[in-house]
């Protein structure tokens, strides 16, 4: 009797976690790159206005260091900082043959981005869900043999601010969501990063181009509602990293490196620098002393660290793709190799506790609360707020849902539309297989009965516990 009555628990702790109709959550994660959290502070963004008031809006959020597109784009797939996921740099690179790959060529290198960490998309595949990927860094590559189940990869020199395009992109990716039912969609603009680079943060172009990333805004919310999705689908607006001014006209004293004194490149193997404010240096055999003793204090806005000494807030010492010797520069100043190469107007990829280097967050769905406005937090914790809204359990990350949890309504359950919230988030469900378990195991103890190993019908909570902090 007791057996039977705790399998009907049992059965009923699972079977009644199914959402009413089938309908689940759906998330939208969409990054607009280079958007810096204070872009909608001199433009007028009715749309990215109103979106708040119908759902959060965080004062900004912090990206993992290093603040480069690729890089932190896979943060937010994988809840990973980067020296835990490996994708160090936009640009591939082998020490050895000393070839060099750019960020386009780079998306295509299969075992840069499949070493070890999975996107959300696959795990979500795995759990019986459906996923899709348009654009977003990390989609052209296959993981551990898997990809997204539906992916787009924009062409080699696509461009990336056509306003036409991006609405076709939108309606797209709606598309998928209603005819082929996806319940997680990746969707990446490149703007306004290009318009950023090109012509600075504070020029009247980044204004304009904020301008059109508002109307798309409008655009896509005005889309998920004609394609009837806006009761059950969570839309996360946010971005990659911000963007700063760098100092031109013969304002400062540059960094080239080729005009410090006592250094020199031959006593390199391997470099990756003129990117930026971000360099890497592989010094040859019985030399680093010497190139770090050179480089230390040589510019007053250029640190230099041997990588296990870089200061762990970082996060980007442990991996082995990071080379030995990190260079970074303080806002304003870019990193030169033999003479200046760099002529962009705004940079990222600078320390990314700098005011310049943080991207806005906006939410909005029925997972979320109204009009509500939240303190900063980093974009690590952004994956598993995912997860939990998908109801499926996250890989091993470097996030924690208890930073974001705030955002969601009920107490940080996904809510309507059919009640669903994941299994083990469900208190009384918890509950209820609590009292089976115990249930069988007092069967267990019956005289005559065979003992029997118990297999706990509680998830284990996805984000806590010493399987989801890093292990290193
Ligand atoms: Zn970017």
């Amino acid at each position: 009797m007791l057996w039977t009555a705790a399998l009907c628990l049992l059965w009923a702790s699972t079977a009644l976690a199914a959402p009413a109709g089938g309908a689940r959550h759906k998330v939208l994660l969409i990054s607009f790159d280079g958007f810096r959290w204070d872009y909608d502070r001199d433009v007028d963004t009715p749309n990215l206005d109103q979106m708040a008031r119908d759902g959060v809006k965080a004062l900004y959020v912090t990206p993992p260091y290093l603040t480069l597109t690729s890089p932190t784009h896979f943060t937010l797939l994988t809840g990973r900082y980067i020296e835990n996921h490996g994708v160090i740099h936009n640009m591939w690179f082998n020490t050895s043959s000393q070839e060099k790959k750019p960020y386009y060529q780079t998306l295509f290198v299969n075992d840069w981005w499949d070493n070890g960490s999975l996107p959300i998309w696959i795990t979500a595949q795995r759990q019986g869900l459906k996923a899709g990927s348009l654009h977003f860094p990390g989609t052209a590559s296959s993981y551990q043999g898997q990809v997204a189940m539906v992916r787009e990869v924009e062409p080699l020199l696509y461009n990336y601010n056509n306003e036409t395009a991006w609405r076709e992109n939108a309606d797209k990716v709606m598309g998928w969501f209603r005819d082929r039912d996806l319940d997680f969609v990746s969707l990446y603009f490149g703007e306004p990063d290009g318009t950023g680079h090109r012509y600075g943060p504070d020029s009247p172009e980044r204004r304009k181009m904020i301008e059109q990333v508002d109307r798309t805004v409008g655009y896509i919310r005005r889309s998920a509602a004609d394609h009837r999705l806006d009761d059950r689908l969570n839309i996360i607006i946010t971005s990659d990293h911000g963007m700063t001014t760098v100092y031109r006209n013969g304002l400062v004293r540059e960094i080239t490196l080729r005009d410090i004194p006592g250094f020199s490149f031959r006593d390199l193997a391997f470099h990756l620098v003129d990117y930026g404010p971000c360099g890497m240096l592989l010094p040859k055999p019985g030399r680093l002393e010497k190139v770090y003793g050179a480089l230390k204090g040589a510019h007053p806005h250029l640190h230099v660290f041997k990588k296990e000494e870089l200061p762990e807030r970082f996060r980007f010492s442990r991996h082995d793709r990071i080379l030995p010797l990190v260079l970074l520069s303080d806002a304003g100043y870019v990193i030169n190799g033999y003479f200046p190469v760099q002529f962009n107007k705004g940079e990222h990829g600078f320390d990314n506790q700098d005011l310049d280097m943080k991207a806005l967050f906006r939410a909005v769905g029925p997972a979320f609360r109204r009009n509500l406005e939240v303190g900063p937090f980093e974009t690590v914790h952004i994956y598993p707020l995912m997860c939990h809204i998908l109801g499926i359990r996250p890989e091993l990350n470097d996030g924690r849902l208890s930073a974001t949890q705030h955002l969601l309504v009920a107490g940080g359950s996904g809510g309507t539309p059919g009640e669903w919230t994941a299994p083990w988030r469900q208190p009384w469900r918890r509950n209820l297989a609590r009292v089976a378990v115990f249930t069988l195991w007092l069967e267990t103890l019956r005289p005559g009965r065979k003992s029997q190993s118990l297999v706990s019908a509680e998830e284990p909570e996805p984000d806590s516990g010493p399987g989801h902090q890093e292990v290193v």
